[in-house]
């Protein structure tokens, strides 16, 4: 008899992955798309249906979606994606389940990165952490007494905690919250700035290879990183006294340049009580996004679990 199987789909800022997952967690088949392909609505359904037409032989008994922003858990209902420009106030999962014919589940991206860390990775039997993705913007998801701190809503956007009364303009709308000083974008528009006009880079991956190559400008850049990532983590490690901190996402492969800056920081900046026993770990999971989002379409169908607390 073949096993139950769930369809995970990672929603981010560059790209779609999606897989199926079994009832372990277990990747068992991967797609990626571009991001940019499939911001109409009318392109993205149409994939969601012709990837089902293609993992027909799998018993998919499910579909969970992390999407980049605020969500209405309950009813699969996107409020808006900051990065991610008109999908204002969609219902998701009732507009997808009137096509096709298996349950839809939605929830922020960083809540289901922060799902398949704690129930498989680098948080396993924590009961208090922090999860931020590090990539386009910046994610954030926290577990509390080992479940995602949220209700109705996806909540607890901590990317979109305003530390500077700068007219940095972020996605969301407003000005000078944490993601407009270490999003990828910023990132790479802060180095170009610094560099002039001849060392232009496109990625913050590029930032990284030339600061292992000690370059001066990529060194300052992440030196920046480390100070406002650190100064917002410390904050954070006062008001949720975390047992670790985790980060994932695309800008967390520069972890060994910026992490010494961010300890030091954290250190410097958090109530001391609060910093024993913390760690800083980078996350584990392949794939996490995708078999969060998996991990979703089963637990919220398992009761009670996931969804009691909502
Ligand atoms: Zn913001």
């Amino acid at each position: 008899m073949a096993m139950d199987t769930y369809l995970g789909i990672d929603w981010g800022g560059t790209y779609i992955k999606a897989g199926v997952i079994d009832s372990e967690g277990k990747l068992l088949k991967k797609k990626i798309y571009s991001s940019q392909r499939l911001k109409e609505k009318e392109f993205f359904i149409f994939e969601i249906t012709s990837l089902l037409e293609n993992f027909k032989k799998y018993k998919l008994k499910g579909i969970g979606i992390g999407a980049p922003g605020i969500i209405n858990v309950k009813k699969g209902f996107i409020y808006y994606l900051p990065n991610i420009p008109g999908w204002e106030n969609f219902p998701l999962k009732s507009y997808l389940e009137k096509r096709v014919s298996l349950p839809v589940f939605v929830d922020n991206d960083a809540n289901l990165f922060a799902l398949s860390e704690v129930r498989l990775g680098a948080a396993k039997d924590l009961e208090r952490v922090i999860f931020l993705t590090l990539g386009t913007g910046l994610g954030s998801s926290v577990i509390f007494d080992k479940q995602i701190l949220r209700r109705e809503n996806s909540a607890l956007e901590l990317g979109h905690v305003p530390i500077s009364l700068g007219r940095n303009l972020c996605g969301c709308g407003n000005y000078g919250c944490i993601e407009t000083f270490v999003g990828n974008k910023y990132l790479v528009k802060r180095f170009n700035k610094l560099s002039g006009k001849k060392k232009q880079v496109k990625e913050a991956k590029e930032i990284y290879q030339l600061g292992l190559k000690k370059d001066a400008v990529a060194l300052k850049v992440w030196g920046e990183f480390s100070f406002y990532l650190g100064r917002f983590l410390a904050g954070m490690v006062n008001v949720f006294n975390p047992q670790a901190i985790i980060l994932g996402g695309g800008v967390s492969g520069a972890y060994r340049l910026f992490r010494p800056g961010l300890i030091a920081e954290i250190k410097k900046q958090a109530m001391w009580p609060n910093l024993k026993g913390l760690k800083l770990k980078k996350a584990k999971m392949k794939n996490a996004g995708i078999i969060g989002a998996g991990l979703l379409a089963k637990e919220s169908q398992m009761k009670p679990r996931l969804m009691e607390r909502a």
